[in-house]
């Protein structure tokens, strides 16, 4: 049995799990002067700018997927009062409340999961998204532009009350800031990047006093060491890599990427309609998807995939002349409207256990029409890539430094907030039996939980991604079955809402 005794306000371990390093220092928060916000108190001061300060963690990367860790570890109680440092550049996050619900929707939102609202609303970050603009929606319809067949989902397919909610970034991204600043979690925010970080291997001595100056610790492998842009030097036990794609955290540490470029942009941008979207609409167009998703009030946001030639037309033409491409391309353009009858209809699947699905008679629908463009259009070169390791001693990679996947099911940042809420459940597991939070063995249990359900997403997105971007006879009818099966069969289609909505069980098997 673990038994942890608290002696003046330090933590020791008396028995610590099998697999995880014995701790043979006293735990304790590290105390500095991290509690003011913002390092940009410091400005100008160079003496203090330069002072070396010790921290439990740095979070490199105040992006969304960073900040909900801090929310994550300010939410626990055996976490709520580790020092965190935030490194990140980003000048949103040195102001309180940085949008206004009068400002003009930003152009690139996410598709959020039941499973993102539920861990939102533990961290107690979900009441300030209801603050603003946002879109719950329990409706979807996906097709293909052969007109073969197309799918309808309803939340009341899978007894729930909604499919997910769509969400502009700069919304929770001021919704966890908001968080993070209300919490008493001790913390600091540096507006710089990372430079540079050195790990040194832990000294043979297996006793080491955590009282020891901060060089002392960092030369007996008992802290990391980062050099920010500006001159600041950090001393800490963990570094969390949650700095994105081009991840410096990961290519400091020397984890390996396994990945490839799609040659797909993907252009999106907010579009108004004259009457309000309550559905999620994708079509499959010969060149990739096309998706329409409701964001509140009456507008819409776009995500369209084409090829970067595409893309750079799209981009350029004129307002009057991309809206009616859109409109197009979510209408008659490329092809037919689906027909229930080109297949078949529900009664071929009536003999199956578990029968038809509530929604296999909802007929198709058009898309409302949008009538005007609402922000600029944004390009975004779309890759798929992946860390071969999620963490090694005293480094941990979250979010899209540890995967990067094809948007055409929004679950990237969803996947992200899963590493999150994880990775702050194992350290807080850590501190519970006395564990070096920065320890190998213990950031791996961390690894072993979210790498097989990230690497099922990405192959499952990957696959819808190279099976929709071939015209083929043949497979254009095994697409058009796949559709008519998920649109009828009531097994199938909870299975696939319930995975797409963070439940991790896989469409198939479960
Ligand atoms: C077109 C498109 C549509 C998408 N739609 C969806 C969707 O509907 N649903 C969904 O779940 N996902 C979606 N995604 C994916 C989602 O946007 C990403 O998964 C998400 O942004 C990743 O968040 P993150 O915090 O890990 O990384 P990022 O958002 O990239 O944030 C990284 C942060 O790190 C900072 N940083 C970088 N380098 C350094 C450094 N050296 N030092 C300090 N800080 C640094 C950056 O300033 C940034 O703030 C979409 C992606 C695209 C391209």
């Amino acid at each position: 049995m673990n038994r942890i005794i608290c002696c003046n306000n330090r933590i020791f371990a008396t028995k610590a799990g099998s697999n995880v390093y014995r701790l043979r220092i006293p735990w304790r928060p590290l105390s500095n002067d991290a509690a003011p916000l913002l390092s940009s108190q410091n400005a100008g001061n160079p003496e203090k700018e330069s002072e070396a300060k010790q921290y439990d963690i740095a979070i490199v990367g105040g992006g969304m997927v960073g900040l909900a860790l801090a929310c994550s570890l300010a939410s626990r109680p055996l976490t709520r009062h580790l020092n965190v440092a935030i490194i990140d550049s980003n000048p949103a996050l040195g102001r309180k409340h940085f949008i206004k619900k009068e400002d003009l929707p930003d152009p690139r939102v996410s598709t959020i999961t039941p499973a993102t609202i539920s861990f939102f609303k533990d961290i107690g970050a979900w009441q300030f998204v209801e603050q603003h603009r946002h879109a719950y929606f329990d409706k979807m319809q996906v097709w293909d532009y052969t007109g073969l067949s197309y799918a309808k989902y309803n939340a009341r397919d899978a007894d729930k009350e909604v499919l997910g909610c769509v969400v502009e970034n700069t919304v929770l991204l001021s919704s966890l800031l908001s968080r993070v600043q209300e919490t008493d979690l001790p913390k600091k925010i540096y507006p710089s990047r990372l430079n540079s970080m050195s790990i040194l291997p832990n000294s043979s001595s297996s006793e080491v006093d955590s009282t020891l100056s901060m060089t002392a610790l960092f030369t007996h492998g008992r802290l990391a060491k980062l050099e920010l842009e500006d001159g600041n030097s950090l001393y800490v036990k963990l570094v969390v890599g949650a700095d994105g794609g081009k991840s410096r955290v990961r290519e400091l540490a020397g984890f390996r990427t396994t990945g490839w470029n799609y040659s797909q942009n993907a252009i999106i941008c907010t579009v108004e309609h004259d009457v309000e979207n309550h559905c999620a609409w994708q079509r499959f167009l010969p060149s990739g998807p096309l998706a329409l998703l409701p964001i509140g009030d009456k507008f819409s946001n776009i995500v369209w995939t084409m090829s970067p030639k595409e893309s750079s037309e799209f981009k350029s033409i004129t307002e009057d002349n991309f809206l009616e491409a859109v409109n197009r391309a979510l209408d008659y353009g490329y092809g037919p409207h689906p027909t229930p009858s080109i297949l078949g209809s529900s009664d071929l699947f009536s003999w199956l256990k578990g029968g038809i699905s509530k929604s296999a008679n909802d007929c198709f629908e058009i898309p409302p029409k949008v009538i005007k463009l609402a922000s600029e259009r944004m390009a975004f070169p779309l890759s798929l890539r992946h860390a071969n390791d999620y963490a090694s001693k005293r480094v941990a990679l979250i979010g899209d430094a540890a995967h990067t996947v094809h948007p055409l099911a929004g679950q990237g940042v969803n996947l992200g907030f899963g590493d999150a809420s994880t990775l702050s459940s194992v350290i807080s597991e850590g501190i519970a039996v006395g564990a070096d939070i920065g320890e190998v063995s213990l950031l791996k249990k961390y690894e072993a939980d979210r790498k097989p359900a990230n690497v099922m997403m990405m192959a499952v997105l990957d696959g819808f991604q190279k099976a929709y971007s071939v015209d083929f006879g043949p497979l254009n009818i095994l697409r058009a079955a796949a559709f008519h099966g998920a649109h009828h069969i009531s097994p199938l289609k909870k299975s696939i809402i319930s995975y797409a909505s963070g439940e991790m069980r896989l469409p198939l098997f479960a």
